[in-house]
Protein backbone atom coordinates (compact mmCIF):
# COMPACT_ATOMS: atom_id res chain seq x y z
CA UNK A 1 0.00 0.00 0.00
CA UNK A 2 1.46 3.37 -0.76
CA UNK A 3 -0.25 6.70 -0.09
CA UNK A 4 -0.32 10.27 -1.85
CA UNK A 5 -1.40 13.67 -0.94
CA UNK A 6 -4.12 15.17 -3.58
CA UNK A 7 -5.39 18.75 -3.49
CA UNK A 8 -8.23 19.37 -4.87
CA UNK A 9 -7.66 22.89 -6.16
CA UNK A 10 -9.70 26.38 -5.77
CA UNK A 11 -10.64 26.39 -9.37
CA UNK A 12 -12.26 22.40 -9.02
CA UNK A 13 -13.73 23.43 -5.66
CA UNK A 14 -15.08 26.62 -7.11
CA UNK A 15 -16.39 24.81 -10.50
CA UNK A 16 -18.44 22.46 -8.13
CA UNK A 17 -16.49 18.92 -9.68
CA UNK A 18 -15.21 17.88 -5.93
CA UNK A 19 -17.93 14.90 -6.57
CA UNK A 20 -17.13 14.29 -10.07
CA UNK A 21 -13.23 13.75 -9.26
CA UNK A 22 -13.26 12.25 -6.29
CA UNK A 23 -16.17 9.30 -8.72
CA UNK A 24 -12.80 8.85 -10.11
CA UNK A 25 -10.31 7.79 -7.39
CA UNK A 26 -13.26 5.43 -5.58
CA UNK A 27 -14.14 3.92 -9.42
CA UNK A 28 -10.70 3.15 -9.45
CA UNK A 29 -10.94 1.74 -6.30
CA UNK A 30 -8.67 3.80 -4.27
CA UNK A 31 -9.08 4.68 -0.61
CA UNK A 32 -9.43 7.87 0.85
CA UNK A 33 -7.56 7.95 3.93
CA UNK A 34 -8.10 11.53 5.36
CA UNK A 35 -9.85 14.23 3.84
CA UNK A 36 -10.18 18.26 5.15
CA UNK A 37 -11.72 21.29 3.45
CA UNK A 38 -9.27 24.09 4.30
CA UNK A 39 -7.86 27.30 3.03
CA UNK A 40 -3.93 27.45 2.52
CA UNK A 41 -2.29 30.33 3.90
CA UNK A 42 0.82 31.75 1.92
CA UNK A 43 3.11 30.49 4.47
CA UNK A 44 1.56 26.78 3.94
CA UNK A 45 1.76 27.14 -0.49
CA UNK A 46 5.36 28.36 0.00
CA UNK A 47 6.03 25.00 2.02
CA UNK A 48 4.58 22.72 -0.01
CA UNK A 49 5.50 24.45 -3.53
CA UNK A 50 9.05 24.80 -1.74
CA UNK A 51 10.66 23.53 -4.85
CA UNK A 52 9.05 26.11 -7.15
CA UNK A 53 9.35 29.23 -4.88
CA UNK A 54 12.19 30.83 -6.55
CA UNK A 55 10.45 30.69 -10.41
CA UNK A 56 8.96 33.57 -12.11
CA UNK A 57 5.82 32.19 -12.25
CA UNK A 58 5.48 31.44 -8.42
CA UNK A 59 3.86 34.66 -7.17
CA UNK A 60 0.50 33.88 -9.15
CA UNK A 61 0.70 30.02 -8.30
CA UNK A 62 0.26 31.56 -4.54
CA UNK A 63 -1.95 33.95 -5.68
CA UNK A 64 -4.32 30.51 -7.42
CA UNK A 65 -3.88 28.10 -4.70
CA UNK A 66 -5.07 30.37 -1.68
CA UNK A 67 -8.03 31.95 -3.99
CA UNK A 68 -10.73 29.82 -1.85
CA UNK A 69 -11.30 26.01 -0.06
CA UNK A 70 -9.57 23.50 -1.38
CA UNK A 71 -9.89 19.72 -0.44
CA UNK A 72 -6.51 17.82 0.84
CA UNK A 73 -7.16 14.28 0.81
CA UNK A 74 -4.60 11.28 1.30
CA UNK A 75 -5.62 8.91 -1.06
CA UNK A 76 -4.05 5.18 -0.57
CA UNK A 77 -3.89 2.09 -2.70
CA UNK A 78 -0.98 -0.05 -4.35
CA UNK A 79 1.35 2.40 -6.12
CA UNK A 80 -1.10 4.81 -5.58
CA UNK A 81 1.60 7.62 -6.68
CA UNK A 82 2.32 6.59 -10.17
CA UNK A 83 -1.48 5.41 -10.53
CA UNK A 84 -2.72 8.95 -9.37
CA UNK A 85 -0.26 11.08 -11.40
CA UNK A 86 -1.69 9.10 -14.46
CA UNK A 87 -4.97 9.56 -13.56
CA UNK A 88 -4.08 13.34 -13.24
CA UNK A 89 -2.81 13.88 -16.32
CA UNK A 90 0.07 15.85 -17.67
CA UNK A 91 0.48 19.62 -15.73
CA UNK A 92 -1.17 21.78 -18.91
CA UNK A 93 -4.61 21.28 -19.30
CA UNK A 94 -4.04 22.06 -23.09
CA UNK A 95 -1.86 19.16 -23.44
CA UNK A 96 -2.82 16.37 -20.94
CA UNK A 97 -4.77 13.31 -22.69
CA UNK A 98 -8.39 12.97 -23.00
CA UNK A 99 -9.34 10.22 -19.86
CA UNK A 100 -7.03 11.98 -17.82
CA UNK A 101 -8.92 14.63 -15.29
CA UNK A 102 -7.02 17.70 -16.21
CA UNK A 103 -7.46 16.13 -19.74
CA UNK A 104 -11.23 16.26 -19.64
CA UNK A 105 -11.80 19.60 -17.43
CA UNK A 106 -9.13 21.59 -17.49
CA UNK A 107 -8.01 24.16 -20.37
CA UNK A 108 -5.06 25.90 -18.38
CA UNK A 109 -1.32 25.40 -17.64
CA UNK A 110 -2.05 27.19 -13.99
CA UNK A 111 -5.73 25.96 -13.03
CA UNK A 112 -5.81 22.29 -13.63
CA UNK A 113 -7.95 20.92 -10.53
CA UNK A 114 -5.86 18.93 -9.17
CA UNK A 115 -2.19 18.59 -7.19
CA UNK A 116 -0.60 14.77 -6.91
CA UNK A 117 2.49 13.89 -4.97
CA UNK A 118 4.94 13.08 -7.36
CA UNK A 119 6.62 10.48 -5.52
CA UNK A 120 6.75 8.88 -2.20
CA UNK A 121 9.33 10.82 -0.55
CA UNK A 122 7.35 13.74 -2.03
CA UNK A 123 4.05 12.33 -0.85
CA UNK A 124 5.32 11.81 2.94
CA UNK A 125 6.94 15.56 3.05
CA UNK A 126 3.52 16.75 1.74
CA UNK A 127 1.34 14.02 4.05
CA UNK A 128 2.94 15.82 6.60
CA UNK A 129 2.01 19.71 5.55
CA UNK A 130 -1.56 18.82 5.37
CA UNK A 131 -1.92 16.30 7.67
CA UNK A 132 0.06 17.10 10.53
CA UNK A 133 0.09 14.75 13.60
P1 LIG B 1 2.43 19.26 -11.40
O1 LIG B 1 1.28 19.81 -10.57
O2 LIG B 1 1.92 18.55 -12.63
O3 LIG B 1 3.39 18.43 -10.60
P2 LIG B 1 4.45 21.36 -11.41
O4 LIG B 1 5.00 20.75 -10.17
O5 LIG B 1 5.38 21.62 -12.54
O6 LIG B 1 3.21 20.52 -11.99
O7 LIG B 1 3.79 22.77 -11.05
C1 LIG B 1 3.00 22.92 -9.90
C2 LIG B 1 1.75 23.71 -10.24
O8 LIG B 1 2.11 25.05 -10.61
C3 LIG B 1 0.98 23.19 -11.47
O9 LIG B 1 0.12 22.12 -11.13
C4 LIG B 1 0.24 24.42 -11.93
O10 LIG B 1 -0.93 24.67 -11.15
C5 LIG B 1 1.26 25.53 -11.64
N1 LIG B 1 2.11 25.84 -12.81
C6 LIG B 1 3.01 25.02 -13.41
N2 LIG B 1 3.65 25.65 -14.42
C7 LIG B 1 3.15 26.91 -14.46
C8 LIG B 1 3.40 28.07 -15.27
N3 LIG B 1 4.33 28.05 -16.24
N4 LIG B 1 2.68 29.18 -15.02
C9 LIG B 1 1.79 29.22 -14.01
N5 LIG B 1 1.49 28.17 -13.21
C10 LIG B 1 2.16 27.04 -13.41
MG1 LIG C 1 4.87 18.97 -9.22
Amino acid sequence: MERSLVLLKPDCVRRRLIGRVLARFEDKGLEIAAMRLMQVTPELAKRHYAEHVHKAWYPELETFITSGPIVAMIVEGPQAVRVIRGMVGATNGLEAASGTIRGDFSASQQMNLVHASDSPESARREIEIFFPS
